[in-house]
């Protein structure tokens, strides 16, 4: 099938893309480069330069002949979402139904959608999260990404667009931007690879679902295979890892002399997250591969590498 990947250039979009090509799919790019790089995709595969909000993006989705639409470009930015909620909602909601318009009238018939399970409950009640948990987003990127997944549906009951909505941990792997306000294993390796120390907020006991990007892109090319009805699902670990724990395991596998320094906690950031990924097991017969050990190993040489 030919799908088209918005973000594509960017950290999990590209390897979407390359678990596409792996899968026997073809697939092309549509970025505005605003994060993404060239360099992260294989050369031959197409890049359209555009932003999603645009009417080139929209023309592009509709004359494509695409199969499918995955979607992974977003302002990601949860403390820019915070500083300016209009613009969030801009990329995230109109920016996506851009692109839906356009899905409608071309009879694209499956939307992949890049969601978040940290961002869109918030503090657990239980845990580990299911997709039935509250959903209680605290940030207007948790917003946006809500409202996305709640159009979607509504795509699905007017115009019959089938959709898996991904509610993702805490990605993290090869191709993470360190530069970024997300991402605590990029940000971590760059600054101890750059002889620096990282700065620990708080107490650095808050807990995430860390899941691998290999282990991310095998749940879409999953979702894309999944002949069933729409569905929003956890695409996690179960496990739950506190930041001092991923300090400690990337110093001693960089073999880095930094100590461990803490700062201020971050006010409001949420303490616990960990996703249930037992419907991605049952329904889509995904589950991750990579333990957390082995991901971080496989991400501190790639970044060591990059040097
Ligand atoms: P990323 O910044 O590497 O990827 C986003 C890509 O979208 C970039 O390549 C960027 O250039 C592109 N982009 C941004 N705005 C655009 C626009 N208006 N038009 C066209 N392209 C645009 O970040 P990522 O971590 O790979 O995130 C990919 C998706 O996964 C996002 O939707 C994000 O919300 C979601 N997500 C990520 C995580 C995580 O832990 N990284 C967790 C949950 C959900």
């Amino acid at each position: 099938m030919k799908v088209l990947v918005t973000g594509g250039a960017g950290f999990i979009g590209s390897h979407v893309v390359d678990a596409l090509l792996a899968g026997g799919h073809q697939a092309e790019a549509l970025d505005d480069l605003s994060s993404g790089r060239r360099e992260n995709l294989p050369a031959h595969v197409p890049l359209h330069e555009l932003d999603i909000r645009s009417g080139k993006a929209a023309a592009l989705v509709e004359g494509g002949g695409y199969g499918a639409l995955i979607h992974h470009a977003a302002q990601m930015d949860v403390r820019r979402s915070v500083a300016d909620p209009a613009l969030d909602a801009d990329v995230n909601i109109k920016g996506f139904l851009n692109l839906l318009e356009a899905c409608r009238r071309a009879d694209v018939r499956k939307v992949i959608f890049a969601s978040t399970g940290g961002a869109i409950y918030g503090e657990p009640q239980e845990v580990p999260q299911a997709e039935s948990h509250a959903l209680r987003p605290v940030s207007p990127y948790g917003i946006s990404k809500l409202a996305a997944e709640k159009y979607l549906a509504w795509y699905g009951v007017h115009y019959g667009i089938r959709h898996i909505a991904l509610r993702y941990g805490n990605v993290y792997g090869p191709r993470q931007n360190p530069h970024g306000e997300a991402g605590v294993v990029a940000i971590f390796l760059a600054r101890m690879l750059r002889g620096e120390h990282p700065v620990i907020n708080g107490d650095g006991r808050q807990t995430r679902d860390y899941v691998y990007v290999a282990d991310v892109a095998a749940a879409n090319v999953a979702a894309l295979d999944y002949a069933g009805e729409s569905l929003v699902c956890n695409v996690g670990t179960g496990r739950e890892t506190d930041v001092v724990a991923i300090f400690r395991s990337l110093r001693a596998t960089l073999g880095a002399d930094v100590p461990e320094v803490h700062g201020p906690a971050k006010e409001g950031e949420q303490r616990r997250s960990v996703l249930d990924p037992a419907r991605a097991a049952r329904l889509l017969g995904w589950s991750p591969k990579t333990d957390i050990e082995e991901g971080l190993r496989r991400t501190a040489a790639w970044f060591a590498s990059e040097g």
